[in-house]
């Protein structure tokens, strides 16, 4: 796929430089997304509920990040702060350096239209159901004011990329779940966003077309060095990304390193934690694939 025809759109406040830097001056491997003591906490009647409760962590451009947890975590408003659909409680969400907090309502509309792309879960939110497989592509090529010609083509290579040529004049219905994902990935990238957010994009999916899905979303960080986050409840698809980010309760944990246990049942921990637990009586609780060691509760009872 030739690149200067995916030019990125030109002549807009972000091009001229109005309040926010372009994300495309950003080198691969550097930060791209800096989230800082990220709070989001919603009201609910008279209290609120604490969706993120202090995140922290940094995106590399052209990273693919999968981000992972069980539901009510706070993977989705994690998506939604970087998105720009919605704005922290507290801390701040950085894009190339730039805080989004301190970005007018007009220029964080402008972000979230050239900046940002998003795959979602159900299929009906990605495509529109009466316009064919191109068409739905030509979509946000609209906006960059180029030629009938020149989007019909960056159409066609973008299918190609997802594997869809073949499909290009069917309407969504006639295709697959899979089929439908990977249209939704080229409608996604069309605009070449720095920045594919993807709320769980295979959820739907048997093994082979979510695999298939994935691949697309590397090739899109292959070829157009696209920072890819996706939400997953699928450690398989999480497996496909560079890195995994845990949450729980609105926060990131920090992953385990792997201990090794020999043939006795000896495990080596790190001094600290030695220092930490030793003297007291502990429990072992194995869930998750993980192994847990803590200081035994008290009994309620005695
Ligand atoms: P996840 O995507 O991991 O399932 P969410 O980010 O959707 O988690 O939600 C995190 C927590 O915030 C949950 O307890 C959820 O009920 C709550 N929450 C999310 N959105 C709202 C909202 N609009 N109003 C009130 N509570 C919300």
């Amino acid at each position: 796929m030739s690149g200067p025809a995916l030019r990125e759109p030109s002549g807009t406040a972000l091009d001229r430089g109005e309040g926010f830097p372009r994300p495309g001056d950003v080198m691969r491997g550097d930060t791209l997304v800096g989230l800082e003591h990220v709070y989001k906490i919603y009201r609910v009647a008279d209290t609120g509920v604490a969706a993120l409760g202090g995140v922290t962590f940094d995106v590399a451009k052209g990273e693919f990040v999968a981000l992972v947890g069980p539901s009510g975590a706070g993977k989705s408003s994690i998506l939604n702060v970087i998105g720009g659909l919605d704005r922290p409680t507290a801390g701040t969400v950085e894009i190339a350096g730039s805080d989004l907090g301190r970005l007018s309502d007009r220029d964080l509309t402008i972000y979230r239209r050239e900046c940002v792309g998003f795959v979602w879960q159900g299929t009906a939110r990605n495509l529109v159901p009466y316009l064919t497989v191109r068409e739905n592509v030509e979509v946000p090529l609209l906006a960059t004011e180029q030629a009938g010609s020149v989007r019909r083509r960056r159409a066609a290579e973008l299918l190609e990329l997802v594997g869809l040529s073949d499909r290009a004049g069917h309407r969504p219905f006639m295709l697959s779940g899979g089929e439908q994902q990977r249209a939704a990935v080229a409608v996604a990238v069309a605009n070449l966003p720095a920045i594919l957010l993807a709320d769980e994009p295979t959820a739907e999916l048997d093994s082979a077309a979510a695999e298939r899905v994935l691949g697309s979303f590397r090739d899109a960080v292959r070829e157009f060095g696209t920072t890819v986050i996706m939400v997953t409840h699928d450690l398989l698809a999480a497996a496909r990304g560079d890195r995994t980010l845990r949450l729980l309760d609105g926060r990131i944990r920090n992953p385990a390193q792997p201990g090794r246990m020999d043939g006795e049942g000896r495990l080596e921990l790190p001094p600290d934690v030695v220092a930490t637990l030793a003297g007291s009586d502990l429990e072992v609780e194995i869930s998750d694939g993980e192994v847990r060691i803590r200081r035994k509760r008290e009994s309620r009872y005695g």
